[in-house]
């Protein structure tokens, strides 16, 4: 695998930052993952749009687009995947061993490995611990997904594949890594970004392509609804069958199927510029 790291490409095992980086020691830093389809990715302004709206969200530097879509074309072309799974990764750059940014610029990593294709089903759970739609980091995509990685993990122990959290109103957030919709008597719902959930490029794609509706919604929506579906990058849409010890039959309900069909004719165009 060839990454780039600050300025060039490099080999995997010679891909470096420095241990002061501040994207490691203190998760002062943003991401965007980018699905490419042979070698075209997906979405890529709204993705190097975001990135700039995080970036101004945590007071980074506004990334260079065009370094970013150079370094993006690099990577793509020395890592020929079918399907891959591309990380944008921009970093407070080297620092002291504080809290406080140095002045010492920004770090910029682009990764890309290959992945299969996501199942079209999933199981999900719900976790007492919640997303702050009141705080600083509320809607920003930024490397400090410790909190994700907890709660994905008790997902994999109760046999699911991603978490739900409240917002600190208990109503319904977002996924680890995913935005939720709810088919409530035919029609889509998905939780407003005031909620605290990420503004996802799929959700708004979701939004517009199928006329879901934002709407603030209680967590106890999840034991009524008709259907549940996640939505992100590298689902597209995906059906969920099982909420915590919650069934839903069939395993993928008819406006989730149609949602999904939408978006296996629409979502292969590049989206871009
Ligand atoms: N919510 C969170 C917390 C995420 O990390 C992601 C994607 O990684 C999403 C939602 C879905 O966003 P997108 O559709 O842009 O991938």
């Amino acid at each position: 695998m060839r990454i780039w790291v600050n300025g060039g490409l490099r080999d995997a095992d010679d891909a470096r930052l420095s241990v002061l980086d501040h994207g490691l020691t203190v998760g002062d830093g943003i991401f965007e993952t980018v699905r490419t389809s042979e070698g075209r990715p997906f979405a890529l302004t709204r993705h190097l749009d975001r990135l700039t709206r995080s970036a101004r969200g945590l007071g980074l530097p506004d990334p260079d687009h065009d370094e970013v879509r150079h370094a993006v074309a690099a990577v793509i072309d020395a890592n020929p995947v079918a399907l891959g799974r591309l990380r944008i990764t921009y970093t407070g750059g080297l620092s002291p061993l504080g809290s406080d940014r140095g002045d010492h610029g920004t770090s910029l990593v682009v990764a890309l490995d290959g992945v299969s294709r996501r199942p079209d089903t999933t199981a999900v759970i719900t976790v007492p611990w919640t997303r702050n739609e009141r705080g600083a980091l509320a809607g920003l995509k930024t490397t400090s997904y410790a909190e994700n990685v907890v709660a994905l993990a008790r997902a994999r122990e109760r046999g699911a594949s991603e978490a739900l959290f409240p917002n600190t109103a208990d109503r319904l957030c977002e996924g680890t890594g995913s935005n939720v919709f709810v088919v409530l008597g035919g029609r889509i719902h998905t939780p407003p970004v005031a909620s605290g959930c990420l503004a996802g490029i799929t959700r708004a794609l979701a939004v517009e392509w199928t006329g879901a509706e934002e709407t603030d919604l209680p967590m106890d929506v999840l034991a009524e609804a008709d259907e549940v579906f996640l939505t992100s990058t590298l689902r597209d849409v995906q059906a969920v069958h099982r909420v915590d010890d919650r069934e839903l039959t069939p395993e993928i309900g008819p406006v989730t199927a149609k949602a999904m069909r939408i978006f296996a004719e629409r979502a292969g165009d590049d989206l871009d510029p």
